[in-house]
């Protein structure tokens, strides 16, 4: 008996991601479409058992308060649960084998559209936005209703005392009536990318690296979203490392970039606070409250960025002022 088994049937997967492959599954009672991700756990040889048992405990506990939220800029979690594999696996890791025992950490969410706002961000068209009216390429106010509603999201994830930990635009879903929904948390304290994490806090030493599928063309990769205190590796910060990370969105969605290469040397400028020559003569011309909004978003000092609150209702005053057709109904598909 297992219950992903009894009580699932996979209809097909979504995607391998850094740490969990994802899959559309159909609940046999209810008959409905859930999202479930899988997260292949393995007892590291290094690590004693009792120290692994509660790594183990810690993260299903902490997947679990994901089932507290409940906003409609959050995808839904339901639950999450393990499942020990039976040992008789074909492993090529001779040094753990034979006694390694393997988990399989389940979590059930909503499923989602599959577009994402990466996929807002590769399309032209769609960053025109519904008025077509655009600066260099893009419809701001547009662009700030996506953004806000991710915040939004943010928002409530933070007063629930959690963090989200991976905010980038592969995780934020928009459907199509234009709604967001932010999705995808990172597990707590568990590199995604395998580097720079510190003995300490890996934890699950022996979560197996799905092929990792970073954004090598991007050069800085999936990494360019993350806060400078979190790419340290560690435990020491707070919600304020989503600041940063929705920062670095809010530049994107603002500021087309072409190439892999083109958006490499802009975020790793971005990061050390150096905006391109368009950015200053656009947008910080017209929209002043952004760009300096922005600036706070991406300090390197945790304690000086705004909280999602207070990002929110920057974004609303914003937007003041404009109507948004945003929430009309539009396919850029
Ligand atoms: P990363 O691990 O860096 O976030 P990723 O987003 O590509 O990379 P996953 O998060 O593992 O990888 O997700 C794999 C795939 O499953 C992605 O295509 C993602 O869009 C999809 N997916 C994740 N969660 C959901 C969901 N709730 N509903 C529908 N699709 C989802
Ligand atoms: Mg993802
Ligand atoms: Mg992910």
């Amino acid at each position: 008996y297992t219950r992903y088994a009894s009580e699932f049937e996979e209809i097909g997967a979504l995607g391998k991601g850094g740490f969990g492959s994802v899959f559309q599954c159909r609940n046999a009672l209810d008959k409905r479409d859930y999202a479930i991700k899988k997260v292949l756990i393995r007892c590291d040889a290094k690590l004693p058992q009792i120290e692994f048992s509660r790594r183990l405990k810690r993260t299903l506990r902490e997947v679990k308060s994901l089932a507290s939220l409940d906003h409609s800029n959050i995808v839904r979690y339901y639950t999450a649960w393990l499942e020990l594999e039976q040992a008789n696996h074909n492993d090529n890791n001779h040094s753990v084998t034979s006694t390694s025992q393997r988990y399989i950490l389940y979590i059930q969410m909503q499923f989602c559209s599959q577009k994402t706002l990466a996929d807002f961000l590769s399309n032209e068209e769609a960053r025109k936005g519904p008025s077509g009216s655009s600066i260099g390429g893009v419809d701001i106010p547009y662009a700030l209703n996506l953004f806000l509603q991710t915040c939004q999201g943010v928002k409530h994830v933070h007063t629930q005392c959690l963090i989200h930990r991976d905010l980038k635009p592969n995780n934020v879903f928009i459907d199509d009536t234009g709604a967001v929904k932010v999705g995808d948390f990172g597990l707590s304290r568990e590199s995604s990318d395998n580097s720079g994490e510190s003995e300490a806090e890996t934890a699950l030493t022996g979560a197996e690296n799905y092929s990792y599928n970073g954004d090598i063309t991007a050069g800085v990769g999936t990494r360019s979203y993350a806060s400078p205190e979190q790419m340290k590796g560690g435990s020491d910060y707070d919600s304020s490392t989503d600041i940063y990370s929705l920062g670095i969105i809010l530049f994107e969605l603002c500021f087309p970039m072409y190439t892999g290469m083109e958006r490499n040397i802009v975020l790793t400028k971005l990061r050390n606070h150096i905006l391109p020559d368009q950015w200053m003569e656009s947008v910080a011309v017209d929209f002043p409250k952004l760009h300096t909004l922005l600036l706070s978003m991406i300090s390197n000092k945790p304690e000086d960025r705004p909280d999602a609150a207070a990002v929110v209702r920057t974004v609303q005053s914003i937007l003041e002022g404009f109507t948004i057709s945003s929430l009309d109904r539009r396919d850029y598909e």
